[in-house]
C-alpha cells in the first residue's frame, strides 16, 4: 500500500480523497494556494504546503510547484481529483519521471483519450458504439467534407478533436452552411485549444446522456460499476446525475458496461474511468471518455457499495482489483444535487463567507462537502461547494429522501442554487425519469 499521498486539488474532491487516505491509513499532503489556507482539508491532513498565489495557473496548475512539494514531502503518490492537471498527459509524465506514482492512467492513456479523434478512433477499433461520423479528421477538400455531410444526414457537428468543457463545436442545419462552419470552428479550435483538427458527427436531436463507470488494475482487469444518467445539465454542465439511468435493462447495462471494460483491457487502462454516451432510442453512442475520478462517481458508490476513491489508491500501487464483475450488483438508486455558490436564477458566482450552515442528514444522505460555518467561498475557482446525495431502495424513495434533504438545507451569507434543485425535484417530467439533455434549459426557458 502507499504509505503518503499528496493531494493536488481543493474543495469537496480534496476531502473525500483525504477521507479515504485516512480509512487506508495513508498520511497525506494537501498542497494548497495562499487563498485557501482555510479548506476543510488542509486543516484535516499531516502536512500542508502552499503551492502559490490565488490564481489557479500560479497554484493547482503549477506542474513544478507541486512536484517540488511532493519531493519536500517525500510522498509516493500524487491523487490529480477532477479538473486541474487531472487530465493532463505532461503532468502525468513528469510526476512518473520525477519518481512519483501518478494516480489515474498512463500518460501515453491520457493522450490517447485526450484528443478526441484518436479516442473515437480507438473506441471503434474495441467494438465501442460511436455517433456516426467523419471518421477522422476534416481536411481542406470541401467536396469530401459535403459528401461526409449528406452521407451523415443533416444536422451535422463540426467539433474540435482538443476540445473539451462544452465548448469548440457547432451544430450545422443545412449544406449551405458547411464550409462555413468548418473553418469558424477550425480558426476556434486553434485559438482556443492550440490544435486546429476538427471532425464531424451526426448531431442526434433529443439524446440523454448516460455514461459507465469504470475499474481498471495494472494487470490486465477491468470491470464496470454500471451506468449514471447526467441528462440534466445546464451549458453542457452536469447538475444533478443518478444511477442506474431510468429505463436502462439489466440487460443493456451488461451488453454496454462489457464492451467498456473490455475496451480497457484492450488499451491497458488503468484506474478509474467513465465512458460517455449519448443515448437516442435506445442506442449508445460513444462521445468521449473521462481518464478520472468523476464529480458524479458518489452515485455509483451509492448503488454498488465500492469506494472508487480507495480502489484508484489500491490499483496505483500496483494491487490486483479487489473485485470481479460478479461482485458488481448495481442495488437501489442515487441521486446527486451538485450545489453551487451562485445566483439560482441568474447563475452568477456568488462567492463570500457562509454565515450559517446547516447539513441535512437522515437514512440514505450523503454529503460531500467542505463548507462550514465561517468559511469564505474564495472567488478564484469553481462554485460547486458540495454534493447532496440521496440513496433509497428505488428511485421513489431516493427522490423523496432528496427533497426532504433539499428542505433541511441551510446556507446562509451567500447564494446557491439549493431553489433551483427544490424546483427540480418537484418538477413531474424529471420525476417520470428519462428526460434529455435539453430538458432542464427548456424549462428554465434559456432555450
Ligand atoms: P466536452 O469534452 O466539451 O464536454 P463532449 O464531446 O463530451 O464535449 O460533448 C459535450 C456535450 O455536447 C454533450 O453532452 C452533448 O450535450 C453535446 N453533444 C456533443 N456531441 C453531440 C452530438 N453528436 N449530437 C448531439 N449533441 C452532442
Amino acid at each position: 500500500m502507499l504509505e503518503k499521498v499528496l493531494i493536488a486539488n481543493r474543495g469537496e474532491i480534496a476531502l473525500r480523497i483525504l477521507r479515504a487516505c485516512r480509512e487506508l491509513g495513508i498520511r497525506t499532503v494537501a498542497v494548497h494556494s495562499s487563498a485557501d489556507r482555510d479548506l476543510k482539508h488542509v486543516r484535516l491532513a499531516d502536512e500542508t504546503v502552499c503551492i502559490g498565489p490565488a490564481a489557479s495557473a500560479d497554484s493547482y496548475l503549477n506542474i513544478p510547484a507541486i512536484i517540488s512539494a511532493a519531493e519536500v514531502t517525500a510522498a509516493d503518490a500524487i491523487h490529480p481529483g477532477y479538473g486541474f492537471l487531472s487530465e493532463n498527459a505532461d503532468f502525468a509524465e513528469r510526476v512518473e519521471h520525477s519518481g512519483f506514482i501518478f494516480i489515474g492512467p498512463k500518460a501515453e492513456t491520457i493522450r490517447l483519450m485526450g484528443d478526441k479523434v484518436s479516442a473515437i478512433r480507438a473506441m471503434k477499433e474495441a467494438g465501442i458504439p460511436c455517433v456516426p461520423g467523419s471518421d477522422g479528421p476534416l481536411d481542406d477538400d470541401d467536396a469530401r467534407n459535403l459528401r461526409f455531410a449528406s452521407e451523415i444526414g443533416y444536422p451535422v457537428i463540426i467539433k474540435a478533436a482538443g476540445g473539451g468543457g462544452g465548448r469548440g463545436m457547432r451544430v450545422v442545419h443545412k449544406e449551405a452552411d458547411l464550409l462555413g462552419a468548418i473553418s469558424v470552428t477550425r480558426n476556434e479550435a486553434r485559438s482556443a485549444f492550440g490544435n486546429a483538427t476538427v471532425y464531424m458527427e451526426k448531431f442526434l436531436v433529443n439524446p440523454r446522456h448516460v455514461e459507465i463507470q469504470v475499474l481498471a488494475d495494472s494487470h490486465g482487469n477491468a470491470i464496470h460499476l454500471g451506468e449514471r444518467d447526467c441528462s440534466m445539465q445546464r451549458r453542457h454542465q452536469k447538475v444533478v446525475e443518478e444511477s442506474p439511468a431510468p429505463g436502462i435493462t439489466e440487460a443493456q447495462r451488461q451488453e454496454i458496461g462489457e464492451r467498456c471494460a473490455e475496451a480497457c483491457r484492450r488499451i491497458g487502462y488503468r484506474g478509474a474511468g467513465t465512458f460517455e454516451f449519448l443515448y437516442e432510442d435506445g442506442n449508445f453512442y460513444f462521445i468521449e471518455m473521462n481518464t478520472r475520478i468523476q464529480v458524479e462517481h458518489p452515485v455509483t458508490e451509492m448503488v454498488t457499495g465500492v469506494d472508487l476513491v480507495k480502489e484508484q489508491l489500491n490499483v496505483a500501487a500496483g494491487e490486483l482489483l479487489r473485485y470481479s464483475q460478479a461482485d458488481i450488483e448495481v442495488r437501489g438508486h442515487a441521486i446527486e444535487c451538485r450545489i453551487n455558490a451562485e445566483d439560482p436564477d441568474k447563475f452568477i458566482p456568488s462567492p463570500g463567507k457562509i454565515t450559517q450552515y446547516h447539513a441535512p442528514g437522515g437514512p440514505g444522505i450523503r454529503v460531500d462537502s467542505h463548507i462550514y460555518t465561517g468559511y469564505a467561498v474564495p472567488p478564484y475557482y469553481d462554485s460547486m461547494i458540495g454534493k447532496l446525495i440521496a440513496f433509497g431502495d428505488d428511485r421513489d424513495s431516493a427522490l423523496a429522501r432528496m427533497r426532504t434533504a433539499l428542505s433541511e438545507i441551510v446556507v446562509e451569507g451567500i447564494k446557491t442554487n439549493v431553489p433551483l434543485h427544490r424546483r427540480i425535484l418537484d418538477d413531474e417530467q424529471f420525476r417520470a425519469g428519462g428526460t434529455n439533455i435539453h430538458y432542464l434549459e427548456q424549462k428554465l426557458g434559456l432555450k
